[in-house]
């Protein structure tokens, strides 16, 4: 498989350094081919801002979602984000690593979303309809492809459990994975999370290496988190609520859009598999 893997943290000689390493010395043991986006090495541009879209004349109100569709559309966005859009047609499964930082990705991470996934490219796809609210939600240009985080956390597992007073990981990465990977079609991984890495000592290291190989061997294998397809008959068009009857009735928020149900069943499938 072709693997992109994006890097967010500042410092090479880091624990998200060294992991990054042995991801990808793993991948290339199973004959996988791999390109890292660096993107502090690489200065990324956070910002989105006016100079992203050179066809924009100077003095013309920016609005951002309009640019990007013309930028896009007419070959024209900046060469720091073709060449990023490049790779993402060219990788089959996209791993982001970062740490946590504030409950979220470090800004430069999500400056990469911003100016990457382009209007017409990762959203403004499809068509709408009284079927169909555009390809979104498990359909678009990045569907069939995999994706999955890479993360390290301060906290320790518990603070980020059901009643955790973090709230659980999978609400706080929901945006992440549901929001801006399941968005254009990826099929999302469950995340390898490391927790409590801020004093790690010599002995924590290879378990935390080990485990990471092993979800390196599995990536085409993994069952995906089980998210609900937008136009799969599950939600109310154009309303977009999930249908009476569907979930646990007692559920709120974004345990609703994970279906239990396919969940059951991608793990039946999996055991039979192997
Ligand atoms: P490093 O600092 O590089 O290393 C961490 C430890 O691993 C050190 O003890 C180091 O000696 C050891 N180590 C590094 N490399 C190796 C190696 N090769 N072998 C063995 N040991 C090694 N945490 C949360 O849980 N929630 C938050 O919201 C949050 N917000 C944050 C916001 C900011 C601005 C910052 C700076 C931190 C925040 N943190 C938070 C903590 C953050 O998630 C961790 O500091 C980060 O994940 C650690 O990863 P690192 O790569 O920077 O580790």
């Amino acid at each position: 498989m072709k693997i992109l893997l994006v890097f967010a943290h500042p410092e090479s000689r880091s624990l998200n350094g060294a992991l990054r390493d042995v991801a990808v010395q793993e991948l290339r043991t199973q004959g996988h081919e791999v390109r890292v986006s660096d993107l502090y090495a690489q200065h990324w541009k956070a910002a989105v801002d006016h100079a992203d879209f050179p066809p924009l004349p100077p003095d013309t109100r920016l609005k951002v979602a309009g640019a990007s569709k013309q930028a896009f559309e007419a070959d024209a966005l900046t060469g720091d984000v073709k060449a990023e859009i490049e790779k993402l047609l060219w990788a089959d499964v996209l791993i982001l690593q970062f740490p946590l930082w504030w409950f979220s990705m470090p800004a430069i991470l999500k400056g990469w979303v911003d100016r990457v996934f382009a209007y017409g490219f990762a959203y403004g796809v499809g068509e709408h309809s009284e079927k169909r609210w555009g390809d979104r939600y498990g359909e678009g240009r990045l569907s069939g492809k995999r994706a999955m985080l890479i993360v390290t956390a301060g906290g320790w597992q518990e603070h980020y459990s059901a009643r955790g007073i973090n709230g659980p990981i999978d609400d706080l990465l929901f945006p992440i994975n549901h929001g801006i990977l399941y968005y254009p079609g990826y099929d999302v991984l469950p995340p390898y999370v490391v927790y409590r890495v801020d004093r790690l000592d010599e002995g924590a290291f290879a378990p935390i290496a080990q485990g990471l190989r092993e979800r390196m061997r599995t990536l085409a294998t993994t069952a995906p988190i089980a998210y609900r397809q937008q136009n799969g008959g599950d939600y109310l068009i154009p309303g977009m609520q999930l249908r009476a009857g569907l979930g646990d009735p007692h559920a709120r928020g974004f345990a609703l859009h994970v279906s239990h149900e396919d969940a059951v069943e991608a793990e039946l499938n999996l055991d039979a598999a192997e």
